[in-house]
């Protein structure tokens, strides 16, 4: 057996000024080919790992042409596109191949694809039109005819945070083995509904996609070799963002249709529940400094930045809510990340324990967004240096590695602010670690993230406090100027029937 495995990832926010190079995708200075793949990715918690493991439990050669692997930004380069692309349809048309594992993310755009999975799809089509071939999405897939018409198998993340990467990638292998053995028939039914969940109100451990998820997955037991609801991406300005449904059946297409029917329907019916009530900045605040601190054993009061997600395209940079944090007096806190390069240099030049003057983030202008983003000029000391490499100690993408780049924490006396040279989001508490940062010990900590902190900081903050900032991930969808979406769509122009 001889399986081509790949994989292409990254959430594009449109809005989004952070450039998308292929320096951006994997591991300084671009993604991993062949065998250094399979090495990085055997054994974690990740879609590859999960395909890796199937095609050495059936002791296939494995062909691994490239993982490439972006954090969410503008659309992608061109060139960067046509690399990644290139390299897995040179793959393809070696050919020989029994069936054809894909990692993907599901909302790719780039300079000149709007789908740029579908574009993928269709491509290894044109050079392999029989070859099964799976594909395993994230749950925030803004689902396209030319994924469904060029794919045999599609299936996505059931949690948000994304716990299940592994698992998604493993249901979709074993359905390819499946029908590559001639035990399958799949056939998809797939279709959407003009609805733009808000990504606050996104999470799988809350009503109404916890129940939506839970449907999905209920389905197995009714025919379903997988159903899927993608809550969609937001953050995109193309045609197909928002909400839809796939549902894989083996061989009866009514099936498919009518669960996915039930499925749209019952997302639409929710969807007054999937708008997001905003609450102004300085009454979080209040709020958050009126909570009893934390007793000894309780975790943390969580700040949440969620207009500056790193993992949704946000610069990092953006410093209001530390800003207010710090006018409020708020102490014992910590906060991650600042994004900015330049100011964890200065610091490393003045060295750990030097007490430093610096001005820190709002140097990434933010075009397509209304205000300003202004620098905040910090004093402290430097209490950490670090390189910012560390594992995942999970239960997201367990022991897959991060690089914040160089990294340093400025100590203020009351706030431990984490500034580093590479975007990743805080949802694993390594990231805190590796700082000698314990969010436990804290009072307060800001977290620049929206859903996926929950991954590993969840269940041990005390209360989540969420702030209105400022950033391209805006939770205020009145600031996105939207041109391509299809229309009407809600909630931007439906009335709330
Ligand atoms: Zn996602």
């Amino acid at each position: 057996m001889r399986l081509l495995i790949a994989m292409m990832k990254h959430e594009t926010n449109t809005f989004s000024p952070v450039p998308t190079p292929l320096a951006r995708f994997g591991h300084a200075p671009g993604p991993l080919y062949g065998e250094a793949a399979i090495k990085a990715y055997r054994g974690t918690g990740s879609g590859l790992g999960a395909y890796i493991e199937l095609a050495e439990r059936e002791g296939a050669e494995i062909v691994l042409p490239i993982a490439a692997g972006a954090p969410p930004s503008r659309p992608v380069d061109n060139d960067a596109y046509e690399h990644i692309a290139g390299n897995i349809c040179d793959a393809v048309k070696q050919g020989r191949f029994d069936g054809i594992m894909l990692d993907l993310h599901g909302a790719m755009v780039t300079e000149t694809y709007e789908d740029g999975e579908g574009e993928l799809l269709r491509r290894i089509r044109a050079i392999d039109p029989k070859t099964p071939v799976c594909v395993a999405l994230d749950m925030h897939t803004n689902l396209y005819d030319a994924m469904v018409d060029n794919a045999t198998v599609l299936a996505g993340y059931r949690t948000y945070p994304h716990l299940d990467t592994y698992d998604t990638a493993r249901r979709a292998g074993e359905i390819l083995l499946k029908t590559m053995r001639g035990a399958a028939k799949p056939v998809m039914a797939w279709g959407n509904v003009p609805m733009l969940p808000h990504v606050m109100r996104q999470g799988s451990d809350d009503f109404p996609n916890k129940e939506l998820q839970a449907r999905c997955a209920a389905m197995s037991a009714e025919g379903a070799l997988s159903a899927t609801l993608f809550v969609g991406f937001p953050h995109a300005d193309i045609h197909n963002a928002g909400l839809s449904v796939v549902v894989v059946t083996d061989g009866d297409k009514a099936l498919a249709e009518k669960l996915r029917d039930e499925l749209l329907e019952r997302a639409w019916a929710d969807r007054e529940a999937f708008v997001y009530k905003l609450e102004p900045l300085e009454a979080s605040l209040a709020r958050a400094k009126a909570l009893e601190p934390p007793q000894p054993g309780e975790g943390p009061i969580v700040l949440l930045d969620h207009y500056d997600n790193c993992a949704s395209g946000g610069t990092m940079d953006t410093t209001a809510v530390l800003a207010a944090m710090i006018r409020d007096g708020l102490e014992n806190a910590a906060a991650f990340a600042i994004f900015d390069p330049e100011a964890v240099q200065q610091a490393v030049a003045a060295g750990i324990g030097a007490e430093v003057t610096l001005s820190i983030g709002g140097k990434l202008a933010m075009p397509q967004i209304p205000g300003e983003s202004p620098a905040l000029t910090v004093t402290g000391t430097v209490k950490t240096i670090s390189n910012g490499r560390f594992r995942n100690k999970g239960p997201a993408s367990r022991g897959v590695q991060m690089d914040m780049g160089p990294s340093v924490v400025i100590d203020t006396g009351k706030i431990e602010i984490a500034v580093i040279s590479r975007h990743v989001e805080p949802n694993d508490l390594n990231c805190f670690y590796t700082l000698g940062i314990d969010p436990m010990q804290k009072r307060y900590l800001m977290l620049k993230s929206r859903i996926h902190w929950r991954a590993g900081l969840g269940s041990l903050a005390k209360a989540v406090v969420e702030c209105a900032g400022h950033g391209v991930c805006t939770s205020d969808y009145s600031q996105l100027t939207f041109n391509n979406v299809r229309r009407p769509i809600y909630p931007l122009d439906l009335p709330n029937r």
